[in-house]
């Protein structure tokens, strides 16, 4: 098999993920047998697409796409002139990602099949709160719903609008005793029947972290996510030294080599890579088996697109050392309505195993007859 063409779509109104539309692009590969791949990535889809059409194509053309390590390597030789860890390794996930699902269709198999088969039955999620319950005002509200629905952990940022406020710089004690309320009152009510872990978005600065992280303590959080940027390591090992609440990171490092650093300094006790970031799913599970060395479990990141959510699935399903994955109920339940031909949504609070072939979903038709979709193409 030959790969005869690669092709990317472009959803310029973008999806409603997060606070607002957030633009993705989809990455087709085509072959002379007449099967197609898809992959995924996001935001900024121009600048991902241009490193596709103008460096990627060029290796992939007239391969065969069933090499996927050797086609990965030599992706990355093509954009390794310095600094690859952006809209250059955002491309290579999403044709990562195709490789996959085209090897799946090959052999008529579901992906985590070829990952290394199914490590459980059902997979264990909690529910980020970008939702229409506002986890500020109503957390308790929330919370119900979830438990309701079979979700046992859930994962909120009240601390973000006083980053905002404070550029990350400093936190009085009424702005803790604020951030720290609607965790209390999950706690207050529910004990702990619900898992709450505390995401920060990289705005902190170290003592503020710090002292976020002590007051936090008492009302034992699942974990703390990214309370300052990911460029400094020593600085995080530094924050982990004074909690002993786990830290968890981060979707911002991509491949390898940006975790080995990660878990060389050993700050992280959950490791949190995403599929369309850190280099496909071939990276994420090298990625993952590097913290398996260290007795780390996983939890990937799943908070963007419909094809990334598909992918973290098939992962999900294959990790001997899975935590638990991330799903946004918004997501699965509205928004990526229409844009692909099948979505796996919780059943009793857990993913059932993804279907196949491959990643199990194309895009829907529908969506290349929108008049806000551009499709270009490189192709032999
Ligand atoms: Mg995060």
């Amino acid at each position: 098999m030959k790969i005869t063409a690669v092709e990317t779509i472009y959803l310029k109104s973008g999806i409603r993920v997060h606070a607002g539309p957030v633009q993705y692009l989809w990455v087709r590969l085509h072959t002379d047998e007449g099967l197609s791949g898809l992959g995924e990535t996001y935001p900024f889809p121009l600048a991902a697409q241009a490193v596709i059409h103008s460096a990627l194509a060029g290796v992939l053309l007239g391969r065969d796409p069933s090499a996927i390590d050797k086609l990965w390597a030599d992706m990355l030789v093509a954009v390794s002139y310095s600094g690859w860890a952006g809209a250059e390794m955002r491309a290579i996930s999403a044709v990562d990602l195709a490789l996959w699902d085209l090897k799946g269709k090959a052999l008529n198999a579901p992906v985590y099949q070829l990952l290394g088969g199914a490590s459980r039955q059902s997979i264990r999620t909690y529910n980020t709160c970008y939702d229409r319950v506002d986890f500020l005002t109503e957390p308790v509200k929330l919370a119900q719903e979830l438990y309701d629905s079979g979700i046992r952990a859930m994962k909120i940022w009240p601390f973000d609008s006083i980053a905002r406020q404070n550029s990350g710089q400093f936190i009085t004690p009424e702005q803790i005793r604020a951030g720290i309320e609607p965790l209390g009152r999950i706690r207050d009510e529910f004990g702990g029947r619900m898992e709450v872990a505390m995401e920060f978005h990289g705005y902190w600065n170290l003592p503020s972290a710090i002292r976020i992280a002590h007051a936090l303590e008492p009302l034992a959080p699942l974990w703390l996510e990214e309370m300052l940027p990911q460029d400094n390591l020593a600085a995080y090992r530094e924050l982990k030294d004074a909690t002993r609440t786990p830290l968890c990171l981060s979707e911002r490092l991509m491949t390898r080599w940006g975790f080995r650093e990660l878990l060389a300094n050993g700050a992280a006790s959950i490791v949190m890579p995403d599929l369309c970031w850190c280099g496909g799913l071939s990276e994420a599970k090298k990625i993952a088996s590097a913290a398996e060395t260290h007795y780390l479990p996983v939890a990937p990141h799943n908070c963007g697109g419909p094809l990334l959510h598909m992918a973290s699935l098939h992962l999900a399903a294959n990790l001997t050392n899975l935590h638990i994955l991330e799903s946004v109920r918004r997501h699965y339940s509205d928004e990526y309505a229409g844009l692909l031909t099948q979505l796996v949504t919780p059943v009793n609070g857990e993913f059932p195993l993804p279907p196949g072939p491959g990643l199990g979903a194309e895009l829907d038709p529908a969506v290349l007859r929108r008049e806000d979709v551009f499709v270009e193409r490189s192709s032999l």
